[in-house]
Formats: structure tokens, C-alpha cells, sequence
């Protein structure tokens, strides 16, 4: 029998976590069938059960995308300490009739990050733009990596600070070189790792980051994937020496690969997924 997996979204068409599995799958020699399941907005508990019912196979997992991904934290029976400070979940685990809740974007960035990019982050000033769903699943396996210092900036800086408090409560240990802001705040201040969490790059609106925020050899990050958004062509305008600029493809395939190691316990390579993504 198949073990089935599928990824759960609205839309969810567009979804690269189907070709990404099947890839992964061929590459390690698992038997897994995984399907995209579009929800109703306000049906997916009932897309979820539908799934657990029926089918050929034992239903093993899926993968939750936007915008189920806090009502999946909801769902799950327990949750991952990951999952509890992202306040989301992105991967469910079927086991004798729990629901395991994890998250693995954080996973996937710091390992692109690492890995992908040889970028270390221990001891390096990171500073994470945004204070939506993505940056906060990736403050605490950031913090884990133990950078120096964490600046969250976000447009409404209200929101990261709610975030940074949270987070100090749930995870005090990490957080000593945690702050939040808003754009003015960056000031002259200069960063190794800049990350855009933000979604400015969608509609390609520019964020109001001065040049200086860029160090020498800094890394700047950008989540979103296939473009080049204005954050990047900021970057690369600075003229910074050693500045080096990356797109969020890599840590898509990354947080499959946690979610599909999380299912199989075979982490596949990514490398290649990741060429013929981009190819
Ligand atoms: P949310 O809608 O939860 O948050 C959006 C964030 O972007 C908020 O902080 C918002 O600020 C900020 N923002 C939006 N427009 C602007 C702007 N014009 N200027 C300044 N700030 C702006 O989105 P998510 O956090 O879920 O996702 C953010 C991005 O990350 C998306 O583009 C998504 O594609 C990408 N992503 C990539 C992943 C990957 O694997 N590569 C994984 C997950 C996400 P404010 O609070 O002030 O509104």
C-alpha cells in the first residue's frame, strides 16, 4: 500500500511542494503518492478528515500552506516546540491517530542560509525584516544558530514587538540579543545577514532601508522566490564589497526536505532539486 501525503491551501494550484516531494521521493526510492488539496476557506478540518478516510493507502502527512497554516496549529493533538513559538504549522504528522504539528521553515532557512550559502550565523548581526507568519516561524531556529544580535524591523512595529515579547516568554533562553523596531530605528546601525520577510516583494514595493544597513560581506535574503524584488536590486546597488544576494528558493525546497525527513526519516539531497527547480 501507498503511503499518502498531500499539501492543503487556498489557493494552493501553484504550489511547488507536489513536483518537490515526487522529486525527492524518486530520488530516495519511496513508494508515496502526494496529491495538492485545494479547501474551502473555511473546510479544512473537513479536507483534512476527508483525506484521513479515504484512499488507497494509510494517509501518513501533509503539508499546510496559506492560510491554514495557524488553523493547523489548532488542529494538531501536539505540537513541536518549533511549531508552539512559529504559532504555526506547516506539516502534520498521522501517527495511531494523532496529529503531530510541526513547522520547518525556520529548519529550511537556517540550513539554506548555512548549508546553501555557507553563511554561519553564530555570532553575526541578523537583522529579519517583517513580523507576518514567516517571520515568526523563523525567529527561534534563528536564535538557536545563537547570531549576536536579532533585529526585527517591521513597517508596523507594533507587530514586532508583540512578536519579540512573545517570543522572550516562550523561549527566554535565546533571547537576549532579541529587539524589535521599525525602519527608522536602522539608523546607521550595519548588519552581516539581512532577511526580507516581508511580502513588499510581491508588488514590488521598496522598503525604506539605507544603504549602511548592508556590511561588507553582508548576506542579504530575500523569502520571496523566482524574481528579483526591489529588496535585491537594493542590495546589489549598495556596490557593498563581498555582498552577496539570494532568493527564498532554496529555503522552499529546505522545508520540504525537514517535513519530507520528518515523514520518510530519509533527508534527500537538495541540490538537485533546486537546479531543476530553477531550470
Ligand atoms: P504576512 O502577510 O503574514 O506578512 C507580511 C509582512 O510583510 C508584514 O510584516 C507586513 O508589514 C510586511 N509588508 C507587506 N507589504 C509591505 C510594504 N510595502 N512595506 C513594508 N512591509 C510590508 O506574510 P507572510 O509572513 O506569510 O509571508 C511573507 C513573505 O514570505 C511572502 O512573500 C511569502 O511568499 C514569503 N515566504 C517564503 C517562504 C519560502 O519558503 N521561501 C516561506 C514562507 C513565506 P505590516 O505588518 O506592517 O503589514
Amino acid at each position: 500500500m501507498t503511503d499518502r501525503y498531500a499539501v492543503f491551501g487556498n489557493p494552493v494550484g501553484h504550489s511547488k511542494s507536489p513536483r518537490i516531494h515526487a522529486l525527492f521521493a524518486k530520488q530516495t526510492g519511496q513508494d508515496i503518492s502526494y496529491q495538492a488539496i485545494l479547501a474551502e476557506k473555511d473546510g479544512f478540518a473537513a479536507a483534512i478528515s476527508s483525506f484521513l478516510a479515504a484512499g488507497e493507502g494509510p494517509a501518513r502527512g501533509a503539508n499546510v500552506t496559506v492560510p491554514f497554516k495557524e488553523e493547523a496549529f489548532r488542529l494538531a493533538t501536539r505540537r513541536t516546540a518549533r511549531a508552539e513559538a512559529a504559532g504555526a504549522v506547516n506539516t502534520l504528522s498521522f501517527e495511531a491517530g494523532a496529529m503531530i504539528g510541526d513547522n520547518t521553515d525556520g529548519a529550511g532557512l537556517v540550513r539554506d542560509i548555512k548549508d546553501n550559502l555557507g553563511t554561519p550565523l553564530a555570532g553575526r548581526r541578523v537583522l529579519l525584516l517583517g513580523a507576518g507568519g514567516a517571520a515568526r516561524g523563523v525567529i527561534l531556529p534563528l536564535l538557536q544558530e545563537q547570531p549576536s544580535s536579532l533585529l526585527v524591523v517591521n513597517r508596523t512595529a507594533s507587530k514586532a514587538e508583540q512578536l519579540v515579547t512573545e517570543l522572550s516568554r516562550l523561549a527566554s533562553e535565546y533571547t537576549p540579543g532579541l529587539q524589535a523596531g521599525d525602519y527608522a530605528s536602522l539608523n546607521q546601525q550595519s548588519f552581516d545577514i539581512v532577511i526580507n520577510a516581508t511580502s513588499a516583494g510581491l508588488d514590488n514595493s521598496v522598503l525604506p532601508i539605507p544603504s549602511a544597513t548592508f556590511a561588507p560581506d553582508c548576506l542579504a535574503y530575500d523569502m520571496v522566490y523566482g524574481r528579483e524584488t526591489p529588496f535585491m536590486a537594493q542590495a546589489r546597488a549598495t556596490g557593498q564589497a563581498g555582498l552577496r544576494v539570494a532568493d527564498g528558493l532554496g529555503m522552499l525546497v529546505e522545508q520540504a526536505a525537514e517535513a519530507f525527513f520528518l515523514g520518510r526519516g530519509i533527508r534527500p539531497q537538495t541540490a538537485p532539486v533546486m537546479a531543476t527547480l530553477r531550470g
